[in-house]
């Protein structure tokens, strides 16, 4: 149902899934609170593969929720940004895209369709190292404190016929 993209059998990562108790300390830890409508945001989100957009959450939610609101997706996603239980990957064009944290990885992100998918490679924290190894301490000298980075492979899937 939600994996319409026949790519990803081929790509994807599995997330470390969080039980209800575990997102209601996160929210809460955060500040925010915890609703059973961000409960049931979170658990779209922990199944989808396919990093959805605000709007595809909000429709996905609907099965399940008929009457949840688009604002009340909007804020849900937010409040599950700033408590690190979703990460928001927002393109140049202003679109936004969500995945529910776990660990560290990278994407790759098909630049015909915008779609954004977990990339199987294992995440290298020394990768700025070996971009450059005075980077971080020149950035530091700068008053820069580098807290991390992000990789996103740009391309295009080659329709299937
Ligand atoms: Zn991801």
């Amino acid at each position: 149902m939600r994996r319409e993209n026949p790519h990803n059998s081929t790509v994807g990562a599995s997330h470390a899934a969080r039980g209800p108790c575990e997102v209601r300390a996160a929210l809460e830890a955060a500040g925010c609170r915890y609703t059973s409508q961000r409960s049931a945001v979170y658990s779209y989100l922990e199944q989808a593969c396919n990093h959805p957009t605000a709007e595809q959450v909000y429709q996905g939610v609907r099965e399940r929720l008929p009457h949840i609101s688009l604002a009340t997706v909007y804020k849900a996603l937010e409040a599950l940004v700033v408590a690190k239980l979703a990460n928001k990957l927002t393109n140049g064009d202003g679109s936004a895209r969500y995945d529910c944290g776990g660990d560290d990885h990278y994407h790759l992100r098909d630049t015909s369709t915008g779609e954004v998918h977990d990339l199987p490679a294992k995440f290298d924290p020394q990768l700025l190292q070996k971009l450059d190894p005075q980077l971080i301490v020149q950035l530091a000298e700068q008053g820069f404190r580098v807290t991390g980075y992000r990789l996103e492979v740009l391309g295009e899937f080659e329709p299937r016929g």
